[in-house]
């Protein structure tokens, strides 16, 4: 190792432990999702965070090998898929700007005829959902999800959490008006109830802030696995994923993000970020508190502070 590669590396390991003490005795830890119920039984008291390299070291603090609900995270995986299927195709669909909604808006989506502002909106992800399916079993379409996220994690013991999937099924009842909205204008074209089971399933996709961290390489090294070198998608299609996570990553609190943070990043509500060092690393943090958008609490401002300290941002 080169002795700047070496001391960048202490100062990763000194700021992610700094960080995970200071979080952890934190007292205001915002407000755990409660509208999908197996999330709400989930204790604000966690947090973790995982700091993935080029070379496959991972730095990692906290309740780093707890698996959370990676929720609307899947949505970064699930645009990579489709886009790999149907190409720029998809964007007749979806559209590519900021919301400036709540991330299960209804309103904008009657205003735009049925075309959802974008893919990591609920509505966008579950027109992306749909043109993954098409054209196979709900079944088959969930196991290339998976198989997708374990290949760019390199580890196949990710799973799909079926009790978080349960919940939101029974109390899904917004995104089953946003999917039959759609369905109506022609964006959904498989039957509402499977696109939607296999929507509920990939945000019930549990795992480590280190699995994620992993995950998120291809996004961070031009598009490749940087371990064999081989594409996972193209550098123009990881740019532009990148670009998307920065503009609408974080709902109508993706400005603020951009501002506090400089990364591009995206959010779920289990609590969970995954943000982007392009050719710096990849980070997942978790803390399953909420702000008033839906965003973790202590993951951006855990975010805020190591991208701070290690002078990482996309903004020069
Ligand atoms: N599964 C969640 C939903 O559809 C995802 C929302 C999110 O993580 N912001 O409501």
């Amino acid at each position: 190792m080169e002795p700047t590669e070496s001391r960048t590396l202490d100062a990763i390991e000194t700021a992610v432990a700094e960080i995970a003490a200071e979080m952890q005795a934190r007292e205001d830890r915002g407000e755990v999702a409660s509208y999908i119920p197996e999330l709400a039984r989930v204790s604000p008291q966690q947090f973790a965070i995982s700091v993935a390299l080029r070379d496959g070291r991972t730095i990692s603090g906290g309740d780093w090998e707890t698996p959370f609900s990676i929720q609307s995270i899947s949505k970064v995986f699930t645009l990579a898929l489709a886009l790999g299927k149907v190409g720029d195709n998809l964007w007749r669909k979806v559209g590519r700007e900021p919301s400036g909604n709540p991330f299960n808006s209804i309103v904008q989506l009657e205003h735009e005829r049925g075309r959802p502002r974008n893919p990591f909106i609920n509505a966008g992800a579950i027109a992306v959902t749909d043109m993954i399916l098409s054209g196979h079993q709900p079944k088959e379409a969930l196991g290339e999800i998976l198989r997708f996220l374990q290949f760019v994690s390199g580890d196949d013991a990710i799973s799909i959490d079926r009790s978080v999937a349960a919940s939101e099924k029974a109390t899904g009842f917004r995104n089953a008006a946003l999917a039959n909205y759609m369905k109506s204008f022609g964006i959904v074209e498989n039957p509402v109830e499977h696109t939607l089971g296999v929507y509920f399933h990939h945000c019930a996709i549990a795992m480590t802030t280190r699995q994620l961290a992993m995950a998120g390489r291809y996004l961070a090294f031009e598009g490749r696995n940087p371990d064999t070198g081989h594409s996972v998608i193209s550098l123009e299609r990881a740019r532009r994923i990148n670009a998307l996570m920065l503009t609408c990553g974080h709902y109508d609190g993706s400005g603020e993000f951009a501002y506090r943070v400089g990364l591009p990043g995206k959010s779920g509500v289990g609590g969970g970020i995954l943000a982007v060092v392009p050719g710096g690393a990849s980070i997942a943090v978790w803390s399953p508190g909420l702000d008033h958008n839906g965003n973790s609490k202590l993951g951006r401002d855990a975010l805020e502070l190591l991208a701070r300290r290690m002078h990482w941002s996309v903004f020069g």
